[in-house]
């Protein structure tokens, strides 16, 4: 069920960007139109005075991205056992005061999900994933926002759109990954945790992603350091990488294991967890 009382136009302007999205980067020469904020990009691209992209590293998988009007989202908020995250984001109170526009989540493991009824509690934000996932969280009613893959909605002045993961979720329908598009065109992808699949080739025509927050940790559950190089050189050109899910507990691949599949790629920025950085 989609509600329009957070989300403005949420299905039909999904549709929409994802219906032009191919045909704004076809060709530097296409006139932006107006009303399609992806039409925008080539040409805001082009000015190299955009306002900042903030993406905050909370450790693990978590993030939280500000748009840059001013838009907030958490996305797989996993913090209170995170052995990663800084003590100042543990406590889930601060979320009160800082509250996110919605909480994005990819899947239902501990590792991603496990705090978010309590910060749907603390934030009264809308929680963003499966509709399976959500029931099973016991999400209050009002709070779900169900979504599945192909899906979009506008939050504030960021469209989301769901993606597919390649990996597992019980309970919670299905794993998904996020796009997000921001006003003027750019856009960051958060992979969930997954395999290199072929259909990022799509996700690379549909949104050419700017930002990658790339899972890189492997160990016994996801792609590991190689195949995620491997899947940017294949399938995306991004500005910016952000290694992610990698180093917080054993087995995952540890950070010097993931710079040396990186190697000396210029793109790819290693934050500390709680550091905030910039595109
Ligand atoms: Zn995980």
């Amino acid at each position: 069920m989609h509600r329009s009382r957070a989300f403005a136009s949420p299905l039909l302007t999904s549709l929409l960007l994802v219906a032009t999205a191919p045909l704004a980067h076809a060709s530097s020469t296409n006139a932006p139109s107006k009303g399609s904020p992806i039409r925008a990009t080539s040409t805001a691209r082009a000015t190299k005075a955009l306002p900042a992209i903030q993406v905050t590293w909370l450790g693990h998988a978590a993030f939280e991205v500000r748009s840059p009007g001013g838009t907030r989202l958490l996305i797989d908020p996993w913090l209170k056992e995170n052995p990663s995250t800084p003590t100042a984001w543990k406590d889930l109170a601060r979320f009160a005061q800082e509250k996110p526009a919605a909480i994005l989540v990819t899947h239902a493991h501990g590792d991603h999900a496990s705090d978010v009824p309590e910060l749907a509690r603390v934030t009264g934000a809308l929680v963003v994933t499966t509709g399976e996932h959500l029931r099973a969280m016991k999400i209050p009613e009002p709070q779900q926002y169900s979504v599945n893959v192909g899906g979009g909605f506008l939050v504030g002045d960021i469209q989301v759109h769901a993606v597919p993961a390649m990996h597992s979720t019980e309970p919670g329908g299905r794993p998904l990954g996020y796009v997000l598009t921001f006003a003027d065109g750019r856009s960051l992808y958060h992979t969930g945790d997954t395999w290199l699949f072929g259909d990022m080739s799509l996700i690379q025509e549909l949104f050419h992603p700017d930002i990658l927050l790339l899972a890189t940790g492997g160990g016994r559950w996801a792609m590991g350091p190689d195949a995620a190089a491997l899947a940017v050189r294949k399938y995306f050109r991004p500005s910016l990488i952000i290694p992610m899910h990698y180093g917080t507990f054993e087995p995952l691949s540890t950070e010097a294991q993931v710079r040396a599949a990186f190697q000396a790629d210029r793109r790819v920025r290693f934050l500390t967890p709680g550091e905030q950085t910039a595109l």
